[in-house]
């Protein structure tokens, strides 16, 4: 026998003599025997209600609308099998199964969520406990025993009827519950679900699950030999905390920074003793390693997710982290991400991804994204955007409430999810996926038209671009240029540093393509969330107020002055626009300025053909440059606003990060305030601005920022179509008028239920 702990060896013996064996053995083997689903089930509710010495054993499987069917009794009519129904939330079933909790009750008929159903014949019973039916933390159905005589159940009874519970739900096959459901509805992980989430990316996504992150298929559940079982836990556990301990002990984690404390955090929970004692019970109850990790995760978070306070919220993310590597460690294979080849319409659904991890999947087959975490101006929002790949965010749980290749459908402007949908559900969307094309079909068809105001203003539309592939989107947009090329990615998508002479290529083709239509070309913006997979930094507390974008490229000039070099080769005779991302202060513009005067007198000493005019421009989106305006329109040829970080900056709101990204609303007094400043400097120095963050691309911002004086913006190619429909059906001057009463009237509301008025006046949809 397994001798590791005097307390787990008293339980051991305690158990020894327990049913809890006997009836997983059961289980096991009546599962393992070919028969009628029915019939299985009938024979493992007589079983349970021997065994817990019970009168009456049933099981509830839930359906597509959330009730609760009884699929097979033990001591309740025969005859109200598939016929008994309980409404979502109804009765005590009901409630055990809304809360996710087992559910114990001496007097069950005095309980004030009680419901009667006279065609059970359980008027005789009195008392009840009801656990439910979880996998993954989510309710397949409830498992029931009752007894004439009020009985207090003890805990470990309710403990083992939750082992048991666990070991059906993960027995019973959801396809074969399925075959007793009712025709047209959907049983357990089979079911519709419908996840609000945040939309992030715009689009209709409609294809089949790939998990970043593949779920570990426990496939034996029952353990054959506790002890040996018991050891292989422990074992795993102990290698989890060694790594852990090694990560932190060996000095590489600077003392200190978040990463530690992430660590130290994470520690805490390898030892949590409320989660292994649950654990190592659930392995001497009779569960295989693997499958006590699964049951006692499961239940934690399906308590957890039930929480509304968002701090036990986050430890789910710390458990799940810990249940994983245990459970990588017991079944011996890699903690990695999806590796395999994407099917066709791949819909990604992961906890968290960064952009690197995002332009690693075949763009070609990757129909959408489907985040647990992630702000609608993060850097994955970004690129996803640019890439047209529809993406949803903040959608709870939805990693585990999905099983790969199952359907899926997104919609990236709404934010919703929708899991193995109905068919009228998949119409729909095919409709409205349809129509969206059609509208794109319409605003391509209109991509020649001049976008001028009703009142005669014009307004230049560019594209945020930064891929090969976005490059054609110019034509195809018909976007005047390019007003941002975020030059970054291209280093995200390179496996090592890109050369000088790759860089150069790629500019290269970036200026054939465009023809006569400018380009403006920021230099490299990495740091933060972008980072270089083979560029070692290291961690910081604050990454985005951190080591990053034109910080980097002044204290590393090496990787700037190449940039720099391929740029000026690559625009020979041609117009050069640079834009520097993140100054903060003059010195910083005045050395880069610096760096790319030196690299004009190399290139013209070595004979090479100079651009024609190089125009030298700056990010505005560090608030310090808010109070230096004028000085600055004095020292740069042009402005660009990076309405992400400035927004960012201004609210101390971390723009990836859901929990504040959404806190404060960009069209809000100070932003407003912020941005009519801009505009009215730039203006009365007469230097030109172009806004450039997320804010351009949707029509109620956009309509604020004409209002405000601007008239140059750059925004993601699907962005274009309906901002050109916004300029049409809008008079600027109106718009003015409506901003200035605004700004005079000094409000503290928001500026945007006076657009959205004035949207809806004028035909113009948000
Ligand atoms: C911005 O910050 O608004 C911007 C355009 O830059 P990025 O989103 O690439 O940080
Ligand atoms: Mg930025």
């Amino acid at each position: 026998m397994y001798i590791g702990n005097n307390w787990l060896q008293r339980y051991y013996m305690a158990t020894q003599t327990g049913n809890i064996q006997k009836l997983l053995r059961y289980l096991r083997e009546v599962m393992a025997k070919p028969g009628r689903v029915q019939e299985r089930l009938d024979r493992i509710v007589r079983y349970i209600a021997v065994n817990m010495e019970s009168d009456v054993c049933s099981v509830y499987v839930i359906q597509d609308d959330g009730s609760l069917e009884l699929y097979a009794t033990e001591g309740l009519n025969k005859s109200a099998v598939h016929t008994t129904r309980l409404q979502k939330g109804e009765g005590l079933v009901g409630l055990a199964a809304q809360k996710a909790e087992p559910l114990a009750v001496s007097d069950a008929p005095r309980h004030p969520a009680f419901s009667y159903k006279p065609e059970t014949g359980e008027d005789p019973f009195q008392s009840l406990l009801a656990v439910p039916l979880l996998r993954s933390g989510h309710v397949l159905g409830v498992l029931v025993i009752q007894s004439r005589e009020p009985r207090d159940y003890r805990d470990e009874e309710i403990e083992e009827m939750q082992i048991t519970a666990m070991v059906l739900a993960e027995i019973l096959n959801s396809s074969e519950l399925q075959s007793l459901a009712p025709k047209g509805t959907k049983v357990g992980l089979e079911r519709p679900l419908h996840i609000c989430g945040v939309g992030l990316s715009p689009g209709i996504g409609i294809g089949q699950v790939v998990l970043h992150e593949p779920h570990i298929v426990v496939k034996d559940i029952v353990a054959k030999n506790p002890e040996a079982e018991a050891k292989r836990l422990e074992k795993a556990i102990s290698e989890v905390r060694s790594s852990v301990d090694r990560l932190l002990d060996n000095g590489e984690i600077e003392v200190g920074s978040e990463h530690q404390e992430i660590l130290e955090t994470f520690r805490m929970f390898v030892h949590d003793p409320g989660w292994l004692r649950r654990v190592r019970e659930a392995v001497f109850s009779g569960l295989t390693a693997e499958a006590a990790v699964q049951r006692v995760q499961s239940d934690f978070r399906a308590r957890l997710t039930r929480q509304n306070d968002p701090t036990m919220r986050d430890r789910i993310h710390d458990l799940e982290d810990m249940a994983r590597r245990v459970l990588h460690h017991l079944v011996g294979n890699d903690l990695q991400s999806y590796r395999g080849p994407l099917p066709k319409n791949a819909i990604v659904v992961a906890r968290s991804l960064g952009p690197a991890a995002l332009l690693d999947y075949d763009r070609k087959r990757l129909s959408g994204l489907v985040l647990e975490e992630g702000g609608a101006t993060s850097h994955i929002a970004v690129v996803a955007k640019a890439l047209g790949i529809p993406v949803v965010s903040e959608a709870t749980n939805v990693s585990t409430a999905v099983e790969a290749g199952q359907p899926i459908i997104i919609d990236g402007a709404a934010g919703d999810v929708h899991i193995r949908p109905k068919e009228d559900v998949r119409a729909s969307y095919v409709q409205k996926k349809q129509l969206l094309a059609e509208q794109q079909k319409k605003y391509r068809a209109q991509r020649l038209v001049p976008s001028i105001s009703r009142d005669g203003a014009a307004v230049s539309l560019y594209l945020n671009a930064g891929l090969p592939l976005d490059l054609s989107q110019v034509e195809e947009t018909g976007a005047e240029g390019i007003g941002l090329f975020r030059t970054e990615l291209l280093f995200l998508l390179a496996e090592r540093l890109p050369s000088t002479e790759e860089q150069q290529k790629f500019y290269e083709q970036a200026f054939s393509i465009l023809g006569d239509k400018p380009i403006t070309f920021r230099t490299l913006d990495i740091g933060g969330d972008k980072m270089l997979p083979y560029l070692p930094m290291a961690e910081e507390e604050n990454p985005a107020l951190g080591w990053r974008a034109l910080r980097i490229g002044l204290d590393r000039p090496g990787i700037l002055r190449a940039q720099i070099r391929a740029l000026l080769r690559a625009a020979r005779g041609r117009a050069l626009n640079i834009l520097l991302p993140l100054a903060a202060h003059f010195e910083e513009i005045h050395q880069a300025r610096a760096i790319v005067e030196r690299e004009k007198s190399y290139l013209a000493r070595h004979g090479a053909v100079l651009p024609e005019t190089i125009r030298f421009g700056v990010m505005l989106e560090v608030p310090s440059l808010l109070f230096q305006l004028k000085e600055l329109c004095r020292i740069v040829d042009f402005i660009s606003v990076g309405s992400n970080d400035l927004f960012q900056f201004l609210f101390a709101a971390d723009r990836s990060n859901p929990k504040v990204a959404h806190r404060y609303d960009t069209l809000s007094a100070a932003m407003v305030r912020a941005l009519k400043c801009i505009s009215d400097t730039a203006a009365a120095y007469k230097v030109p601005v172009t806004v450039c963050g997320e804010m351009a691309g949707k029509p109620l911002e956009l309509m604020a920022l004409l209002g405000l004086g601007f008239r140059s913006f750059s925004m993601a190619p699907l962005a274009i179509g309906p901002a050109k429909e916004t300029v049409l059906r809008v008079n600027i001057g109106e718009l003015k008028t409506l901003v200035d009463g605004y700004l005079k009237r000094c409000e503290n509301r928001s500026l945007r239920t006076l657009l959205e008025a004035y949207a809806a006046k004028n035909a113009v949809t948000v």
